[in-house]
């Protein structure tokens, strides 16, 4: 556990049991119980689902839904706050259809909402959430179909709230309500110029894309009170980015927010909530550190932060704005862990370490060897550099036609001794920098079944890290070091970056395979941005998903199993049909009959090959 820092990211969830598998652990109501991700990995497998396989934990949702609301629940009782607290979650964080379903049913206890930013999503949210004043916040820019739809929600009893992002859409609105005889109720989004640290700090600061400007803000006052309609302005929401690392940050950006809504209030707008939007980091290096992939807080100094701010503020006992987050990563990360099964591994190894060349070798092959001895007694660095310097000269002279292949690669084996021995003469010394890559140099690649690009975009696009760890054989210290490829051909196509005692490092620990064994491997913290972001690189599809309800015996239940894309699904998504498809090879087949290349049992076996490789999943089949 200590080797991947399970206990540091893992939020109380995930632990390993004294037989060395990995474990999720899940609240109950008198405590907790743990339950082994192998056995509930042996449960999916028999009923059929294949690796690479994502696997939601709905307890953890429900976890977490709790704990947000807690927390918030929590500072607000602690700190005599005499308004409340209202959670919406972002669609566009997680759109998948049980995800949004399962947030609305655990969400319902405490009244959660959901935030649309698009029609599309609008959609999503008034087929989840009951039309009992449940709380809809519409951001987004919004066209005349998009508003028409929050107004006929707001008839129907949804307390759907129209988000100004620009001025253009006000116009839209107040003649679209006074043709529908619906009155909207609306927030302002208001560009910050706190700015904030962190990777998605783009939507912080004045020149952040969405959100008015003070003028703006000022216009779309003075129209409504034109229109006679200032008392429809209800909410000010602002949003500084995703995963913000520090809390004084959050602070200072509230405090500013405040700002905005008490003059709003002194404009004479109704207001009622005052929505902090997203921002909630969670911790994925567990490091509890302003790093970009950590956070300096807990959830409960975050919910103590924002009422704080709110009551310093905004001191009128008699009209204490809602409390609005919408915290989507924090509320879905835990939940959904990528399995993926290793098919194949390279080794940086040289094949026998005495290799000897011979008196007739050429002299720079013989002083590499000579070399290699001296590394074990002095100057070990020095020896090294001497024998990369040969190492070059000898590529040189196989390039320029003087030197054979066999030569060639008793360099390489030399090299590669030297370099093993070098790290074990050095064990966990810090190397000068020119040598600094060499353990990642001479790290195995293990070959992932699953591709970065469809299951962990962020890694591959911005560098996020997702922590990594085999699922079995954690009692037992592994002795490889490791990068993961993936399957695409592609050279960005793996996870190159891993968790450390203290930040991050090139390399993962991890076991030597035993022949034949299905050493499998999860990803964690997944379940946020990941599912929507990924893209079909190399045709590579959805994987396979399963849900499942831990039960507080520590049985558990499978409660929603999904096939991922089959070869024929992706080809759809390019435009290929897959019945027009199997008819063109049929006829390359037929062709093949006629010219007596294949008999005609043959063509039927090509065909069914074919055949069955359209149907099947996209990724490495054991
Ligand atoms: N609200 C808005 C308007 C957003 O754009 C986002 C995403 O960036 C979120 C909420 C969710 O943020 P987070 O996942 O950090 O909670």
């Amino acid at each position: 556990a200590e080797l991947y820092g399970i206990r540091r990211w893992g939020n109380g969830y995930f632990d390993v049991s004294a037989r060395g598998e990995l474990t999720v652990r899940v609240p109950t109501a008198d405590g907790s119980i743990q339950v082994a991700l192998a056995e509930i990995l042996d449960g999916v497998r028999q009923r059929d689902l294949r690796l690479p396989l994502l696997l939601r934990i709905e307890n953890l949702l429900d976890a977490q839904i709790t704990r947000l609301n807690e927390a918030f629940r929590n500072a607000i009782a602690e700190h005599d706050y005499p308004g409340s607290y209202r959670g919406v979650f972002p669609i566009k964080v997680n759109q998948q259809r049980q995800v949004i379903e399962e947030i609305t049913r655990f969400g319902a206890p405490y009244r959660h909402g959901l935030e649309a930013g698009s029609k599309a999503e609008l959609m999503i949210a008034l087929a989840s959430l009951p039309a009992d004043g449940s709380l809809i916040i519409c951001n987004g820019y919004k066209d005349r179909e998009f508003i028409d739809l929050g107004l006929r929600a707001r008839q129907l009893g949804f307390q759907c709230i129209f988000v100004i992002e620009t001025p253009a859409e006000l116009p839209v609105i107040l003649a679209r309500s006074r043709a529908l005889g619906v009155e909207p109720r609306l927030g302002v989004r208001v560009k910050l110029s706190t700015t904030v640290g962190g990777h998605w700090n783009l939507t912080s600061g004045e020149r952040s894309i969405f959100g008015l400007s003070i003028s703006q803000l000022v216009e779309v006052v003075d129209r409504l009170r034109e229109a006679e309609m200032l008392n429809t302005l209800r909410l000010l929401h602002c949003h500084l980015g995703s995963q913000i690392p520090q809390l004084d940050d959050i602070r200072s950006a509230a405090a500013e927010a405040c700002r905005f809504y008490q003059e709003l209030m002194n404009e004479g707008a109704a207001m009622e909530m005052i929505d902090f939007g997203g921002g909630l980091a969670v911790d994925y290096l567990g490091t509890g550190s302003s790093d970009s992939q950590s956070r300096d807080y807990s959830l409960a100094g975050y919910a103590a932060a924002l009422v704080e701010t709110v009551m310093t503020n905004l001191t009128d006992p008699d009209r204490p704005p809602t409390i609005i987050t919408e915290s989507g990563r924090e509320t879905v990360a835990y939940y959904s862990l990528l399995l993926f099964n290793i098919f194949d591994v390279t080794r940086f190894d040289p094949a026998a370490e005495g290799l000897i060349p011979g008196p007739e070798a050429h002299p720079l092959l013989r002083k590499m060897a000579s070399r290699l001895e001296r590394i074990g007694a002095e100057t070990p660095q020095q020896n090294y550099r001497e024998i990369v310097a040969c190492r070059d000269r000898l590529h040189e002279l196989f390039t320029a036609g003087q030197l054979s292949l066999r030569d060639r690669a008793l360099a390489q084996e030399l090299l590669l001794a030297a370099g093993r021995r070098l790290l074990r003469q050095s064990p966990g010394q810090q190397l000068p920098a020119d040598l600094q890559t060499l353990r990642e140099d001479l790290a195995a690649i293990y070959y992932g079944n699953l591709s970065v690009f469809q299951s962990l975009p962020d890694h591959w696009a911005i560098g996020q890290l997702f922590p990594v760890a085999p699922i079995r054989r954690l009692a037992e210290k592994p002795q490889c070091h490791a990068v993961i490829a993936d399957i695409t051909c592609d050279s960005d196509g793996r996870i190159s970056r891993f968790i450390a005692d203290r930040g991050t490092r090139a390399t993962l620990a991890l076991h030597e395979l035993a022949p034949g064994e299905d050493y499998v491997l999860a990803t964690f913290l997944v379940g946020a941005y990941q599912e929507t972001l990924g893209d079909l690189h190399n045709l590579f599809g959805d994987t396979d998903i399963a849900s499942v309800r831990i039960e507080a015996d520590g049985g558990f239940v499978i409660t929603r199993e999904d096939r991922g894309d089959s070869v024929a699904d992706l080809l759809g998504y390019v435009q290929y049909d897959a019945r027009e498809l199997k008819a063109r090879f049929r006829a390359t087949a037929e062709q093949a009959v006629r010219e007596n290349r294949i008999n005609l049992p043959q063509r039927q076996e090509i065909l069914a090959c074919f055949n069955a490789g359209l149907d099947g999943y996209s990724y490495f089949e054991t």
